[in-house]
């Protein structure tokens, strides 16, 4: 599956902003067993 993980998310579409994000504190989450950056995004983005 390609999901074009970005390490700098669109403005509004970061993964704080994900429900399939974790957060883990210090900018960094989980997202599917995935560490990831909090600024990150990708296509599977969905609003909390
Ligand atoms: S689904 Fe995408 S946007 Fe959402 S937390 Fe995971 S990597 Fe980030």
């Amino acid at each position: 599956m390609e999901v074009k993980y970005t390490d700098r998310g669109k403005k509004g579409k970061t993964c704080a902003g994900c429900k399939h994000f974790q957060d883990e504190g210090d900018g960094l989450g989980k997202c599917f067993g995935h560490e990831v950056l909090a600024k990150g995004g990708c296509y599977m983005f969905e609003p909390k």
